[in-house]
């Protein structure tokens, strides 16, 4: 977890106000004001305009998220200007500071601006957003591996299932497969638990990236993988399982003291339908994987029960 940043105290908020006439001249800037554009004191030639190109070759005032002076100016205005009354809202300046910022905009069109400093709370706010996002990506990861754990997987299998329904998408295909490394007990025996971890990563990162950028692959158990392959039909799974299998067979996981581990892995694959609930569906690609096993192992099954 990010932890939150401890904010010096006292915490003195900066206040600025700006006046500007009619013709968008600045008539009255605040000591504060004048601090964050780098303004020595008020001309009186000076625009709104004005003030913000000098700022941005400066590298002072507010940030301009589009890099495009002109065209910030340009939305400022359009604004600006709308009609007589008061709007609100939050903005950054180059300093990385945060304004809460009020622009009432009088009868006879002078403007007063006033901006208050909102810095540690809008830092807050992002420190939070932040520390939600991280926790809730943890939420949904395999610690060893850095895979969607088990939950994750299973509930995105549930929603492609349940997505499989529509009109729009009934001749759509979905394919699932079941992956489990061979004799994966003896590895852990022979060379130790923490070489049987180095695999598991191992494997990961291979079904990473041999893999499509569409599939994804979830830990659903200790060394038990589901990977979920929307608009794919099983002939189509098979190649990208043939793809995964032939790198395992071919890996060589390096050991302290020089040696190296080989494995292997089994698969079981089938279609999703979509009256198929997510048990259903890894029922039929489990008993795929046990005809893998059966056969020796180090192979891949399809199960032909269910109709493409
Ligand atoms: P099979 O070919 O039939 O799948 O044999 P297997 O040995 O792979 O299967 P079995 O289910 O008998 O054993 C799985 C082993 O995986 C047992 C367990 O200790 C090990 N395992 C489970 N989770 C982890 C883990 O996180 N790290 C390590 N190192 N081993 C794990
Ligand atoms: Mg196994
Ligand atoms: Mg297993």
């Amino acid at each position: 977890m990010t932890s939150v940043p401890h904010w010096p105290q006292p915490w003195t908020a900066e206040t600025f106000v700006a006046v500007y006439d009619a013709d968008d001249k600045l008539r009255y800037a605040s000591a504060a004001f004048k601090h964050l554009f780098q303004l020595d004191s008020v001309d009186a030639t000076m625009t709104f305009d004005d003030l913000i190109k000098r700022g941005a070759l400066r590298n002072c005032g507010p940030r301009i998220d589009c890099g495009v002076v002109i065209s910030f100016i340009a939305e400022m205005q359009k604004r600006r200007r709308q009609q007589a009354g008061q709007r609100c809202f939050a903005t950054d300046t180059l300093d990385g500071g945060w304004y809460w910022m009020t622009e009432t905009v009088l009868e006879n069109g002078w403007i007063i601006v006033i901006g208050s400093e909102i810095s540690p709370l809008k830092h807050l706010e992002l420190t939070l957003t932040k520390a939600h996002s991280e926790a809730l990506n943890e939420a949904r990861t395999d610690f060893l591996t850095g895979l969607p754990n088990r939950r994750h997987i299973l509930s995105y299998l549930d929603i492609l299932i349940s997505t499989l329904s529509g009109s729009h998408n009934a001749q759509t295909p979905l394919s699932i497969a079941v992956a489990d490394l061979d004799r994966f007990k003896s590895i852990n025996e022979n060379f130790g638990h923490l070489v049987g971890d180095d695999v598991l990563r191992d494997f990961a990162h291979l079904a990473r990236t041999t893999t499509r950028r569409s599939d994804v692959i979830g830990r659903v158990g200790g060394e038990e993988f589901l990977v979920v392959m929307p608009g794919t039909t099983t002939d189509d799974a098979k190649a990208v399982l043939e793809r995964l299998r032939r790198a395992v067979e071919a890996r060589l996981v390096p050991v302290k003291g020089g040696s190296v581990v080989r494995y292997t892995l089994s698969v079981g694959i089938t279609q999703v339908s979509p009256a198929d609930s997510v048990d259903g569906a890894i029922g039929r690609a489990d008993a795929s994987l046990y005809k893998s096993k059966k056969l020796g192992r180090n192979r891949i099954s399809v199960d032909i029960s269910v109709d493409a």
